[in-house]
């Protein structure tokens, strides 16, 4: 592993901090308390993400993007990590998968995703098939040359109301070794699209204000050229792009459990009980010990998995380890920490109680930590034959 940072990753890095320091940590209470991001700051840190190169910067320079390398994207998640994805959403990373868009897809879709003229919503999860992905009932049935769309799903995120959404609908069953599958191919579809209803779902206690939609497809009429990659393959779209996603939420706990910790910290070194800071009995002073010794672990794995995704040689199960790993570690910190504080911990005068609440999630979305064992067990036993 290497863990040199280039010079032009310090400058970058500073770059990030400053950013967050001025657009997104002043906003962090009131987008909390508030539930929401007012339309005026988000299209503040929107146009600031711009001005610094940070729009986009995970897609590549031929289509207008940053073109940042896994390394520098690392740091700017772990970064980012930091505060609430309401916030830094708005600084936007538009999903890869819309790297498969062609002709004039590219145009319509892509390009306009990296100006920040359009926003995308990534939309798989349904009410009734979450980790069961396969239980999708969304489907969608040629009709000529069109394809007709009907069914639902929830907890599709963004930090706004999107202009589309890439939707993954069953499209016939394939015969395979192990029996019928279903066929699953991704469309785009256009918010204003006769049938398709986008509204506003369930409000999320974690990172309150970073919205939750709800889709609805009526017999919505796709026309040949809604297709994002080839018919059928929609899962295997998403899937080369899953593996990065999941290092990018191990990153993202790292930071936060990096701000946590250095939280819990400072209450332990200067909050007194019985004639002395509490830090020193034994029983505070070893969960700031663990806390360190875990973090420190959890970011080696995430660089690690960086390093391996930089060779082309990262696998999903090494991906999940970090999902698991670093959520699991975030949670740790973040329920210690609020033990460190006592009853100031659950207190919304401190942000401690926020950032508890933020770090429960990262252990459910992007698949949830019995489903990231699931991938390492598979991976471990396959090749047994078991
Ligand atoms: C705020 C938020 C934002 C989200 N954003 C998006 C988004 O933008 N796009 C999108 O498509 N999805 C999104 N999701 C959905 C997210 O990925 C799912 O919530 C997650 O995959 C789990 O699905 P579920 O909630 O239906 O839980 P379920 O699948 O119902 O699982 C419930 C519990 O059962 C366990 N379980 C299920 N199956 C197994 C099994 N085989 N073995 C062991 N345990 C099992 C799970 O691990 C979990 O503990 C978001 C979710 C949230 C909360």
């Amino acid at each position: 592993m290497n863990f040199h940072v280039s010079h032009e990753n310090e400058l970058l890095l500073k770059t990030v901090k400053s950013f967050m320091e001025a657009e997104m940590f002043p906003h962090e209470e009131r987008v909390d308390s508030t539930g929401e991001v007012p339309e005026e700051l988000g299209r503040q840190i929107e146009a600031k993400a711009k001005e610094l190169g940070l729009y986009a910067c995970n897609l590549p320079e031929e289509v207008g993007g940053g073109g940042l390398g896994y390394d520098a994207m690392h740091l700017i998640e772990r970064e980012y990590g930091k505060t609430s994805h309401a916030l830094h959403a708005w600084a936007a990373r538009p999903t890869e998968i819309l790297l498969a868009c062609e002709g004039d897809q590219r145009e319509k879709y892509l390009l306009p995703c990296v100006t920040g003229e359009k926003r995308e919503l990534f939309g798989l999860t349904e009410p009734e098939a979450g980790s069961d992905v396969m239980g999708m009932k969304t489907n969608a049935r040629k009709d000529g040359d069109d394809w007709i769309l009907n069914g639902s799903k929830h907890f599709i995120s963004g930090p706004c109301m999107p202009d589309f959404a890439i939707v993954f609908a069953a499209t016939g069953e394939d015969e395979t070794k192990r029996g019928k599958r279903k066929r699953v191919t991704a469309f785009l579809v256009d918010v204003g699209t006769p049938g398709f209803e986008c509204r506003e779902g369930n409000k999320c206690v974690s990172y309150r204000g970073y919205k939750t939609y709800q889709l609805s497809f009526d017999d919505v009429r796709l026309g040949p050229g809604q297709i994002l990659g080839e018919e059928g393959k929609g899962l295997e779209l998403s899937g080369q792009w899953l593996g990065m996603g999941r290092i990018w939420v191990g990153a993202c706990c790292c930071g936060k459990a990096e701000r946590i910790l250095e939280m819990a910290t400072e209450w332990a070194a200067s909050r007194k009980q019985f004639g002395q800071p509490i830090g020193r009995f034994q029983a505070t002073g070893f969960r700031l010990a663990d806390g360190a010794m875990n973090l420190r672990a959890a970011d080696l794995m995430v660089a690690d998995a960086v390093e391996r995704a930089e060779r082309g040689a990262m696998e999903d199960a090494d991906a999940a380890m970090v999902k698991v790993y670093c959520s699991e570690m975030l949670n740790r910190i973040a329920d210690d920490a609020v033990q460190i504080h006592g009853g100031m911990g659950l207190m919304e005068e401190l942000p401690i109680q926020r950032l508890w609440r933020d770090s429960r999630l990262e252990r459910i979305w992007d698949g949830t930590s019995e489903i990231q064992r699931h991938i390492i067990t598979r991976s471990i036993l396959r090749p047994l034959g078991a």
